[in-house]
């Protein structure tokens, strides 16, 4: 049974909405929903800590939906993200919140995609926008979108975004909307610039601070110092000793990224890399075969890996300390999600040292290290992902859903239920996750048969 502070049914929300959340199996509220949801759906503006992975969505979804009157198709609820993929997350997650009203219509605009099927989704309406600064300011001032009857405002990850030089767009963008409008600022840290555009455009915020606590209590943070030679032989040690086979390893510069995946590869390792250079078919395509369990690391710079949600990480690696101390924050955060524990292991060289001091002063914590020579050079075993990913070539407006590609793999082509993995439904592919044993089968027999009446091409990513 759930204690009566953290059941949904303690909040007062439309019956019809804790219906749908139980459908969705959340049985209780998470840290960040028990402290922000009594204040957000009583109207009230909120500045939170929070990371992705602690279930800020919903806190934040819930009144926004809440506020959204789906009978008058306008934009009523605005979301602004600093990537495109958090922004698909984020509606994803919108979307299945707002299953208990009928015909809300989310639109993601994403910058780096086509701008002419965005125009066209607005035209024909939309009562909540979830997109990119940029993006969202391009819409405005070709006067494809009016926020005039924006009754709630989220900046998501608000540290990030001014980080990553959107502070112009952001102020641009909230003018739009009107001043009544209730304005949720979520952050995972809380710098002097967050300060400011919180007194900016906040009513009496209630701050809701959830995060540092549970950063601390769940994550193993562990340093390695190396020579600066020796940096890949430790990544394969510590992988190594630590049996690792799913974690995401970061680096500072994409050149890095490339030169750790061939490494790792070389080694026998299934690695990705990930980057912001690369195609944004390319980067969904990686995105979804780390979280498929089709890879098993992930090696990416910080901005590529903004957004991904991936439900319980055991660890991350640092190839090389960030370059700040926000970053590190946000690294970590990727793993010990949902209460369970998380690694964090970073290497670093005698060059890098005064950066763990400082580190640890500005995070109030006492960083001890080890040299990498104690550990004992444990032979990698590789190991090959338990699956491997499909591409089909329709989606979500193709009206693909889950179940009709389950369907078809299921009862068509007759794999059974227990070779399927995870499936995600893009606007025009899907991605569906196959037991490596099965994955040729699957693929062929689906490249013979049809899909909810219609032939698509099938093949792996
Ligand atoms: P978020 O931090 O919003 O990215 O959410 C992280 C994950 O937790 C998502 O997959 C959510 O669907 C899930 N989630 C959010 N709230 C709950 C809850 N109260 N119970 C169970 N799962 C949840």
């Amino acid at each position: 049974m759930s204690s009566p502070s953290r059941s949904f049914a303690s909040l007062e929300i439309a019956p019809g909405q804790l219906k749908n959340l139980m459908l969705m199996g959340y049985e209780e509220m998470t840290d960040i929903q028990a402290a922000a949801l009594p204040f957000g759906l009583d109207g009230r503006d909120l500045i939170a800590q929070a990371k992705t992975g602690s279930g800020k969505t919903a806190a934040f979804g819930i009144p926004l939906l809440d506020n959204v009157n789906s009978l008058t198709l306008q934009v009523q609820g605005l979301v602004i993200c600093p990537t495109r993929e958090l922004s698909n997350q984020v509606a994803e997650e919108l979307r299945r919140l707002a299953k208990y009203k009928d015909n809300m219509k989310i639109v993601v605009l994403g910058g780096g995609t086509s701008i002419g099927p965005q125009i066209k989704s607005l035209a024909h309406g939309a009562h909540v926008v979830v997109g990119t600064p940029g993006r969202i300011r391009d819409h405005i001032e070709k006067e494809n979108l009016d926020l005039s009857d924006v009754q709630t405002l989220v900046l998501d990850e608000g540290d990030r975004m001014l980080a990553m030089g959107f502070v112009e767009d952001i102020n641009f963008i909230v003018k739009e909307t009107p001043r009544t409008r209730q304005t949720f600022l979520f952050s995972a840290t809380f710098p002097n610039d967050i300060v400011q555009i919180s007194k900016r455009f906040q009513n009496d915020p209630e701050e809701i601070i959830v995060e540092s606590h549970h950063t601390r209590a769940v994550i193993d943070q562990q340093f390695y110092i190396c020579q600066h030679s020796q940096k890949l032989s430790a990544l394969t040690t510590l992988i190594g000793h630590n049996k690792l086979n799913h974690a995401i390893i970061f680096c500072n510069t994409k050149q890095l990224v490339a030169e750790v995946a061939k490494y790792l590869k070389d080694k026998g390792l299934s690695a990705i890399p990930l980057h912001g250079d690369m195609e944004q078919r390319e980067r969904e395509q990686v995105l979804v075969q780390f979280k498929h369990r089709s890879a098993n690391f992930l090696v990416a710079t910080d901005v590529a890996a903004r957004g991904l949600d991936i439900e319980s990480l055991p660890a991350v690696i640092n190839y090389e300390l960030p370059r700040d101390q926000d970053t590190y924050v946000h690294r970590i955060g990727r793993t010990g999600r949902a209460g369970k524990e998380g690694m964090s292991l970073t290497i670093f060289t005698e060059k890098e040292r005064f950066k763990l001091g400082q580190l640890g002063q500005r995070m109030d914590q006492v960083f001890e290290y080890e040299s990498i020579d104690s550990l004992p050079n444990n032979r990698l075993i590789p190991q090959e992902p338990e699956f491997v990913t499909l591409y089909i070539s329709g989606g979500r407006k193709d009206k693909l859903r889950k179940g009709d590609i389950l369907g078809a793999l299921t009862k068509t082509a007759g794999i059974e239920g227990q070779y399927v993995g995870q499936i995600d439904v893009a606007d025009r592919s899907s991605f569906v996750a196959i037991a490596r044993s099965e994955a040729r089968n699957a693929a062929s027999r689906l490249n013979q048969n049809k899909i909810k009446g219609r032939k698509y091409k099938v093949g792996f990513c």
